[in-house]
């Protein structure tokens, strides 16, 4: 079984692009002997250019809904976390691309509330801890890096917003809240991701200039084969939009996304590193990857990470881009 996945989502049109006029479908991608690539409509001509990328993907998702999803990239992480082995499941893209509807759903009051990955392992775990394990503990923990500071969105009696400051041994253990119910959880967790740090861009409203995770630790006492607890620790993360600089227009969205393009770069290297089965890992380049070690450890932890994309001629630049990160990872 491979500990490092990398799968690919293409956001569908949706009905608002279509209404706009501005909607061009210049990129469709498609899989071709078992490889995604991309095929790029240039704008004069109006003809196929022939600008495909290839890579060996571990899965392409176009029209899947959100259960397919999990489906295909984070239900056989499950049984391993269930195991005591840790998961990572992280989505990366530019802004408007699907990242948050992928990882946390839709909430937004005008549309059909969707669930996302952490609903559907939430409801997975649900089915398989608290049904079927006695005294087994859910934890949580919701946080966010922003300019390369971490913020817990939930304390311990519930969602706020505090800066945590580096060198506390184990500071996100004290910080997590034992849930009793997956519903309470989801509560949570929609609460606590109201309090992101969010800015209004020119390309998305409420455009996310940071990265927020949730960890969920599955604890079972006495469930291992010698009568010893089990723990394992599950990250989702939604991470900032990866778009470049040049869509940055003031000084505090400059600085922003220099913090977010170099944490990204970091994060690439590292899953790189990891994919690779390289000696050395470099966690500590970047806050992002310092804080989620354990759930980037080649030796105990499992990776998957789905990167959003856009079908827009617009969007070309930023498409190939994150395709071309994925495929380093992979
Ligand atoms: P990001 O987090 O990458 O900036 P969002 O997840 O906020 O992007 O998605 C932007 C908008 O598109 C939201 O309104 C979201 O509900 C919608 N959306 C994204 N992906 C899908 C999808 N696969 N199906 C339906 N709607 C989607
Ligand atoms: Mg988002």
């Amino acid at each position: 079984m491979d500990a490092f996945k990398v799968f690919v989502r293409v956001k569908p049109v949706m009905t608002e692009d279509l209404k706009s006029g501005l909607h061009r479908e210049a990129v469709t991608v498609g899989e071709r002997d078992g490889k995604v690539g991309l095929s790029i409509l240039s704008g004069k001509e109006k003809e196929k250019e022939k600008d495909w990328w290839f890579s060996s993907f571990d899965g392409l998702l176009t029209e899947a809904t959100n259960q397919q999803v999990f489906d295909a990239m984070a239900k056989d992480l499950m049984p391993a976390l269930m195991g005591g082995i840790n998961a990572t499941i992280m989505a990366y893209g530019q802004t408007g691309s699907g990242k948050t509807y992928t990882i946390f759903g839709s909430n937004e009051s005008d549309q059909q509330q969707v669930h996302g990955l952490l609903h559907l392992a939430l409801y997975h775990i649900n089915e398989k801890l608290f049904i079927g394990t006695p005294n087994a503990q859910l934890c949580m923990s919701v946080f966010e890096v922003y300019n390369e500071e971490l913020f817990s969105l939930l304390d311990a009696a519930g969602p706020a917003r505090k800066k945590l400051e580096r060198g506390m041994p184990d500071f996100y253990v004290h910080k997590s809240h034992a849930v009793a119910s997956v519903d309470e959880a989801v509560q949570l967790v929609m609460a606590a991701l109201q309090l992101r740090a969010q800015d209004s861009t020119v390309r998305n409203q409420t455009s996310s200039r940071s990265h927020a995770f949730v960890r969920l630790q599955v604890v079972q006492p006495f469930a291992g084969a010698d009568g010893r607890g089990l723990s394992g620790t599950l990250y989702l993360v939604d991470l900032a939009g990866s778009e470049s600089i040049s869509h940055a227009s003031s000084n505090e969205q400059q600085r922003e996304t220099v913090h977010i393009n170099r944490s990204l770069s970091a994060l690439g290297r590292v899953v790189c590193n990891m994919s690779a089965q390289a000696p050395h890992i470099p966690y500590r380049d970047s806050l992002l990857t310092k804080v989620l070690q354990e759930g980037l450890d080649p030796n105990n932890a499992r990776v998957a990470l789905i990167t959003t994309v856009s079908s827009f001629q617009a969007d070309v630049a930023v498409t190939k881009d994150t395709l071309m990160f994925a495929q380093r990872a992979r």
